[in-house]
C-alpha cells in the first residue's frame, strides 16, 4: 500500500534549526512534506487555511516565547498534533507541555532521524486516537441524551392521566370518598407529584447537559418572584413545621433575568433548604445589593438545618450528587436539583455558592445581573465612540382577543419577539427585554438609531411580518406605534454635548425609561395621548 505523504508545518525562526529538521525528516526516508514558517502569526496564519498532520513547533519565536507558543496553538488548532522542538532541556516545561496536550517534547540537539520520524508518526496516531474516543464519547452521551429525553417525555403522558383520575376521584366527582380512602388517595398523588418532579428534573437535566436549554430574560422584580415562591412553599414548610420567612432589600434593582428559570432555582434551594431543616427549624430568603458589587443582585436561602460536610460541599452541584445520609424514606429527587440551579445561573452570567458548617445550617447564595438600560444600549447608539444622532422608540403590543388567552400563549408572543428581533438592524437597533413577569398582554420596545421616516420602514415590516403569523389576528389584536426620542437638551445643569459618552449614554437611557413608564402608565390610564401610530 502506498505511504500517505506526511504534512508538516515547521514553525522555526532559526533557519540552521529548520534546515536540520529537513535533513533529519528526509533521511527519515517516509514521504514528508515541508511547509515552514520563521513566526507564530505565520503558523496561526498557515493553521487557518491547512490542516497539517503535524506541527513542530520551536518554542522562542519573535513574537511568541515558552509556554504561551504551544498553548496559543493548541487553542487554534486542537485537533492536530503538536511536537514541541525546543533548545532548553526543562522538564517543568516539557511536562507543562504535555498536560496541555502537547504530543511529543524533543531537544533539538538530541534528535536522529529515526527518533524524529517514530515520535511524529506516534504523534500523529495518538492524536487520530484522542478524537475517535472523543467522538465515542460524545455519541455515547448524545445517545443516552436522547434515550432520557425520550423515556421522560413517554413517562410524562401516563402519570398525567393518573394524576387526573386521583384528583376527580378525590374531589368526589367520581361518588363519595371515605375519609380513610381519601387518604390513601392523597398518598398517590403525593407520589405521582414526586414523579412528576423527578421527570422534569430529568429532562432539565438533560437538555442543561446536551446544551440545548434556554433563558429568555426579562427586565423583572425579583421581590414579586420572591413573594411567589414562598407563597408556593409555605403549605410544605407549614406541614413540617418549619418558619419561611422574606428579607428583601427596599432599594432592590430589577433584574434581567428569565422570571420562570429563577422562580426554578428558587423552588429547588427552598424546598432543600425546608427538607433539609428539622420541624421549629426556619428557611430565610434575601435578596439584596453589595455595593462591592452594584452591577448583580445577591440572592440567598438560609437554612437552620443539619448543614453540609466540607467534602460534599465541593461536589454538591455535580449532576445525580447526593449526600450518602441523605438518601432517606423521607427524601425524594435524583440530586439534580442543585445541577439544574447552577447551569440556570451560569446561563444568566451568575454565580452560585454554598456556605455551610455540618450542624449549623447553609446559605446557598446565587447572583443574577442587575437590569442596566444604559449598559444594554451603548453598543448600538454609539459608534466611533460617539452618540448616534436621532432615535425613536417603537412600541409593538399583542393584546389577547380571551383572557386568559387561547392556546400556547407563551409560544406565541415568543414568536413575535423573535420577528421583532428580525425585522432590526442589530449594531444600531435593540429590542428591550420585555418588561415583568409574562402576563396576559405582552409589550416590547424597540430603540432604533433612525429618525421618524425611517423608522416608518421598519414599523411597516414589522406589521407586515407580524400579520403573517399564522392565526395571530385570531389570537390577539396587534398595535405599533413609534415616537422620536428627544434627548435632553442638559443633564445636571451642564450641556448634553459637553457630557462624557458614558454620561450620554446614560441620560439617554434614563430618558428613554421615563419613555417607557409613561407609555405604560397612559396605556393603564386611557389612551388620551398615544405615541404617534406609525400607520
Ligand atoms: P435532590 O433533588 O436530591 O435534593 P439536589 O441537587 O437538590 O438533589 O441536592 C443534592 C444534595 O445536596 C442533597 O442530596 C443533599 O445532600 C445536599 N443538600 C442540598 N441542599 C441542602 C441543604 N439545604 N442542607 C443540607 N444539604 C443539602
Amino acid at each position: 500500500m502506498e505511504q500517505q505523504t506526511t504534512q508538516v508545518l515547521l514553525i522555526e525562526d532559526n533557519p540552521g534549526d529548520a534546515d536540520l529538521v529537513r535533513l533529519r525528516l528526509v533521511e527519515s526516508k517516509s514521504p514528508v512534506n515541508v511547509n515552514c514558517v520563521t513566526r507564530l502569526s505565520e503558523g496561526l496564519d498557515s493553521l487557518t487555511r491547512v490542516t497539517p498532520s503535524v506541527v513542530l513547533l520551536d518554542l522562542n519565536l519573535p513574537d511568541s516565547h515558552g509556554a504561551e507558543t504551544f498553548r496559543r496553538v493548541m487553542e487554534h488548532a486542537p485537533n492536530v498534533p503538536v511536537v514541541v522542538l525546543s533548545g532548553q532541556d526543562d522538564e517543568a516545561l516539557a511536562i507543562k507541555a504535555v498536560h496541555q496536550g502537547v504530543q511529543d517534547y524533543l531537544i533539538k540537539g538530541n534528535i536522529s532521524s529515526k527518533h524524529l520520524e517514530r515520535s511524529i508518526r506516534y504523534a500523529v496516531e495518538r492524536q487520530a486516537l484522542l478524537r475517535a474516543l472523543e467522538m465515542t464519547q460524545k455519541q455515547q452521551l448524545d445517545f443516552k441524551n436522547q434515550f432520557l429525553s425520550h423515556v421522560s417525555h413517554e413517562l410524562r403522558t401516563p402519570l398525567t392521566c393518573i394524576h387526573q383520575y386521583v384528583t376527580l376521584l378525590l374531589d368526589g366527582l367520581a361518588g363519595a370518598v371515605a375519609p380513610d380512602q381519601a387518604d390513601h388517595l392523597k398518598t398517590v398523588l403525593k407520589s405521582v407529584n414526586q414523579l412528576h418532579a423527578m421527570i422534569r428534573d430529568l429532562l432539565e437535566a438533560t437538555r442543561a447537559e446536551s446544551g440545548k436549554m434556554r433563558i429568555e430574560p426579562r427586565c423583572i422584580a425579583l421581590g414579586e418572584l420572591i413573594q411567589q415562591t414562598v407563597a408556593m412553599m409555605r403549605p410544605m414548610a407549614d406541614e413540617k413545621k418549619v418558619g419561611l420567612e422574606i428579607a428583601v432589600d427596599q432599594r432592590l434593582p430589577l433584574v434581567h433575568a428569565d422570571p420562570d428559570r429563577v422562580l426554578e432555582v428558587l423552588i429547588n434551594l427552598v424546598d432543600n433548604g425546608i427538607k433539609f431543616t428539622p420541624s421549629d427549624g426556619a428557611v430565610m430568603v434575601q435578596a439584596c445589593v453589595v455595593d462591592a458589587d452594584p452591577s448583580s443582585v445577591y440572592i440567598s436561602v438560609t437554612d437552620t438545618g443539619r448543614g453540609i460536610s466540607p467534602e460534599s460541599k465541593a461536589l454538591i452541584f455535580e449532576r445525580l450528587y447526593q449526600d450518602a445520609d441523605a438518601v432517606d424514606n423521607n427524601r425524594s429527587g435524583l440530586g439534580l436539583g442543585l445541577f439544574i440551579c447552577r447551569e440556570i445561573v451560569r446561563l444568566h452570567e451568575g454565580r452560585i455558592w454554598v456556605s455551610s458548617e455540618p450542624g449549623q445550617g447553609s446559605t446557598f447564595t446565587f447572583t443574577l445581573p442587575a437590569y442596566s438600560l444604559a449598559k444594554l444600549l451603548a453598543p448600538v447608539v454609539t459608534n466611533n465612540d460617539r452618540l448616534r444622532t436621532s432615535f425613536v422608540l417603537v412600541r409593538v403590543e399583542l393584546t389577547p382577543l380571551l383572557v386568559p388567552p387561547r392556546g400556547n400563549w407563551k409560544q406565541t408572543w415568543q414568536q413575535c419577539l423573535e420577528i421583532l428581533r428580525r425585522c432590526i438592524y442589530l449594531d444600531k437597533d435593540l429590542v428591550l427585554p420585555a418588561m415583568g413577569t409574562s402576563g396576559a398582554a405582552e409589550t416590547f420596545f424597540v430603540v432604533a438609531s433612525t429618525d421618524m421616516p425611517r423608522s416608518g420602514i421598519m414599523t411597516a415590516r414589522i406589521r407586515e411580518q407580524l400579520e403573517r403569523v399564522p392565526d395571530l389576528k385570531a389570537k390577539c389584536s396587534l398595535t405599533i406605534m413609534a415616537a422620536p426620542i428627544e434627548l435632553p437638551s442638559n443633564i445636571s445643569g451642564q450641556t448634553f454635548s459637553s457630557q462624557s459618552l458614558e454620561q450620554q449614554v446614560e441620560a439617554l437611557a434614563s430618558h428613554v425609561t421615563g419613555m417607557i413608564t409613561s407609555s405604560m402608565e397612559r396605556k393603564q390610564l386611557r389612551p388620551e395621548k398615544p405615541i404617534q401610530d406609525s400607520n
